[in-house]
């Protein structure tokens, strides 16, 4: 009896529970659990309603199909219902329900299965009448669903008018819409540089895009669809007795059907498919959650009939959780090699994604407000393919009495200087979102704090940096713990004795290490700024830093805005290598290496034609870039007309305005003239304008020699990314190529990149650039493109 009442209690708060979270996941398209918490609940309410079939509420959540139709949209009865699945999780459970059938039809020798991968999107229904569009809707409850006709309409993969004529007068195609991986990845990368809300995952983006009331946004959504069944269809004699069959006279339509499926002659390949499909997950371009297993003979299916929310023909077999439910219990700071503080998160260990996770990165201050994030919340920890574990969200109302805020240290955690607040504005090159700033701390400490030595040690000789072999990581924190090394230039002053005073060194292992620094006193210049470490500042960077100011002297003295004019350096990495170069601490640690005598630059050379060129041709981008308010392109390239040099800025008055016109001849308005006026009368703004004025007079820009033109590319500034099979050219040469016209060519496509060179078999960055909107062209029009430019 008691066992009863315990039940029924059970059951209640179960169904309350999953009802409260089908609401959050079907209508508000915004889960608050992980699935597997979810589908671990779910699972409990069955079995405590098979073992107590009496105490299970009539409207059990068990029982459902989905949730209510939102009621903005007009309501579409299903002609026939749309269900869902059952599902199992292991090998036992997949078993169970092969014997299932296998005893349901013990008259069939072979039963054949069709095995599809699980779309993780949602559900929709296509109604074709005299081969038209005529109806699109969401499952819904089952029985009654939205009419988002208008937004499918948007999703260019879905036929309005069906291919050939040979299809029934009515007939409605089900299937799965989805959103692929790279479109969500650049639809959340935009939320969040414009603070708006992100979407928990793919199939709440495609959700919350399919049930928008304007389909001008569910167009710019990128949406895909795949059929995987058939609803109503008014001509029996036109369907096949095979699923899969069915599969493919859709196809045969002009509908997608997923590739991946395939047509197994018994339930012994479906451990298989399931496998495959597993190893393969990652690399496909949308996300699944499992397989569906279905069998494929028509009259079986009918044989085997449905229960009350699925068919039992079919089960989905699910993947491993990459979500699951943890706890946070403390969240620690780490200190970077330019003293960056990363918050990392401690975590009550979880198996997720196929490992047992503790840590995960909360990457600054911005990410732990946009989470709202406290110490001992429960949090959803994602971790998806090789990808890092990340926390994606909190679960607001497991929230303990005592949980506490996260305080970022005042104090370096490892060395107790001052921690200060850094706010990094980032550009972008979409209309929508201009720019946004991210705050992170950094400890003042520079190379007197441990934490910032070790790593900026490790990074000066890694590969691409100074690459000293077998100099790895312990090392270097040995020698920094015995005081042996203080500074990146303290390495060339290690004598072997040093390294035999370390642990685990002999005479032969000292050598080798004496002599693998010693053999790296001749460097190239890119490599050098590399191993700076200066923030921002990767090795393409370190290339375009080299190429273009020839001497480490010219970078060290050169004008941030005069820096921005490098192809890929922006203005905020343009600051950050000013900032390093005139950071006081920096400069003794350059000033250790006495150049040419402990390390010596083996290429620097004068400055390229082409920056010079830039900086003495184009000096109305400088006069542009001193943010005097109203002075645009016209009226910069009006005063530059007729300025001596740009300290004679500082000396208008408003009779020599009388004399600078515009392209048109006009005069500049009074509005820019008093703005210009007000300006230079600005103490800050003077010092700008000495400072640049100076770094252009060191950079000793005149002198650029007549054989330097040579550098000059004409696709100058523009970035490039390659991938797939080439058809005409390796594509490694192409990208050769491409660089010595002065061309940037990256490894990943971001929304920096200004064209996508496409081969045969292009995969992922094909999606992304798509996904962003970047030129696609093929190596013929990259060909093409060259030969316009003196190839
Ligand atoms: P489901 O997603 O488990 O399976 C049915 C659905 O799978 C179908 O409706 C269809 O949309 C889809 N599907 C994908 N590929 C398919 C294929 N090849 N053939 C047939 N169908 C295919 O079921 P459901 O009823 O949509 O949702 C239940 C699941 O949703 C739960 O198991 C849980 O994981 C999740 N859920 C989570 C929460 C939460 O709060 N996190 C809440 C509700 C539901």
């Amino acid at each position: 009896m008691a066992d009863a009442m315990q039940a029924k209690q059970q059951i209640s708060e179960l169904c309350q529970q999953l009802n409260e979270y089908n609401h959050q996941y079907y209508v508000l398209d915004n889960p608050t659990v992980p699935d597997a918490h979810y589908d671990r609940l779910m699972r409990q309410l069955k079995e405590l309603e098979q073992a107590h079939p009496d105490l299970m509420p009539l409207d059990s959540p068990s029982q459902k199909v989905g949730g209510e139709a939102l009621k903005s949209f007009s309501q579409v009865e299903h002609q026939m219902p749309m269900l869902s699945l059952d599902n199992v999780f292991s090998e036992e459970e997949w078993q169970a329900f092969v014997k299932r059938i296998t005893d349901k039809l013990a008259d069939r020798q072979h039963i054949q299965f069709c095995a599809e991968p699980k779309l993780d999107g949602l559900a929709v229904s296509l109604r074709y009448e005299q081969g038209i569009l005529v109806q699109a809707a969401t499952r819904g409850d089952g029985k009654t669903g939205e009419n988002i006709t208008e937004n499918v309409r948007t999703i260019g993969c879905i036929p309005l008018k069906l291919r050939g004529e040979n299809y029934p007068e009515i007939l409605e195609v089900r299937g799965e819409v989805f959103m692929p991986k790279a479109s969500f990845d650049a639809l959340n990368e935009k939320a969040i540089n414009n603070d708006e809300k992100t979407f928990a995952n793919p199939r709440n983006a495609a959700a919350g895009s399919l049930r928008q009331l304007d389909s001008k946004i569910t167009a710019k959504r990128n949406l895909a669809f795949y059929a995987y069944g058939l609803g109503f269809v008014n001509d029996e004699n036109w369907l096949a007795n095979s699923h899969y069959q069915r599969l493919m006279q859709v196809k045969q339509l002009g509908l997608p059907v997923c590739p991946e499926i395939k047509l197994l002659a018994d339930q012994s390949g479906c451990a298989e498919f399931y496998q495959d499909i597993l190893n393969r997950r990652d690399a496909l371009s949308y996300e699944i959650d499992g397989t569906v297993l279905k069998v494929d003979d028509i009259g079986a299916q009918q044989i085997l009939g449905f229960v009350a929310r699925a068919p039992r023909w079919a089960t989905a077999y699910k993947f491993p959780a990459q979500e699951e439910l943890t706890e946070l219990l403390d969240v620690e700071f780490q200190v970077g090699r330019t003293g960056a503080i990363t918050p990392v998160a401690r975590l009550k260990p979880i198996f997720v994604g196929g490992v047992t996770v503790s840590n995960a990165t909360l990457h600054n201050q911005d990410e732990i407000n946009r989470l709202g994030l406290k110490i001992k919340d429960t949090v959803i920890i994602r971790r998806a393919g090789d990808v890092i574990p990340q926390i994606t969200g909190v679960v607001l109302n497991e929230r303990p009495v005592d949980s506490k805020d996260i305080i970022f240290p005042t104090n370096c955690p490892e060395c107790n200087s001052k921690v200060e607040r850094v706010e990094k504005v980032h550009h972008f090159k979409t209309k929508e979102s201009e720019s946004s700033s991210q705050a992170t701390f950094r400890c003042v400490g520079r190379l007197s704090c441990k934490a910032q030595l070790v790593q900026s040690i490790i990074h000066f000789v890694s590969r691409k940096g100074i690459d000293i072999e077998g100099l790895g990581d312990k090392i270097v924190e040995q020698l920094v713990e015995s005081k042996l090394v203080t500074s990146p230039a303290d390495l060339y002053q290690l004598s072997i004795e040093d390294f035999l005073s370390l642990d685990g060194f002999a005479e032969l292992s000292a050598k080798n290490l004496f002599e693998s620094i010693q053999n790296r006193r001749n460097i190239t210049l890119d490599r050098f700024i590399y191993s700076l470490g200066i923030p921002d500042v990767g090795d393409s960077t370190s290339k375009s830093l080299a190429k273009e100011l020839g001497s480490l002297n010219s970078i060290r003295k050169c004008h941030p805005i005069l820096l921005s004019f490098i192809s890929d350096v922006g203005n905020e990495t343009a600051k950050e290598v000013f900032e390093f170069f005139n950071d006081k601490h920096n400069i003794i640690v350059l000033d250790k290496f006495k150049f040419d005598e402990i390390i010596t630059i083996s290429d620097e050379h004068q400055v390229s034609y082409n920056f010079a060129s830039k900086v003495l041709n184009e000096k109305w981008r400088i006069i542009h870039k001193l943010g005097i308010l109203k002075v645009g392109e016209i009226a910069s390239k009006a005063l530059v007309s007729r300025l001596l040099d740009l300290n004679d800025l500082l000396e208008l008055n408003y009779e020599r305005f009388l004399s600078i016109t515009n392209e048109n001849n006009k005069l500049l308005s009074l509005s820019i003239r008093n703005s210009v006026l007000d300006k230079i009368k600005e103490s800050d703004f003077r010092v700008m304008v000495n400072d640049i004025q100076s770094s252009i007079d060191k950079l000793d820009l005149v002198n650029v020699s007549e054989e330097d033109t040579s550098d000059v590319g004409g696709l100058e500034g523009l970035v490039f990314v390659l991938t797939g099979t080439m058809k005409s050219i390796k594509r490694s040469e192409l990208g050769k190529l491409l660089e010595a016209h002065g061309a940037k060519v990256t490894s990943s496509v971001s929304i920096k990149t200004d064209y996508l060179i496409a081969g045969e078999k292009a995969g992922s960055k094909l999606a992304k650039a798509e996904a962003l909107g970047i030129n696609i062209i093929d190596d013929t029009k990259a060909l093409n493109l060259l030969e316009q430019n003196g190839f």
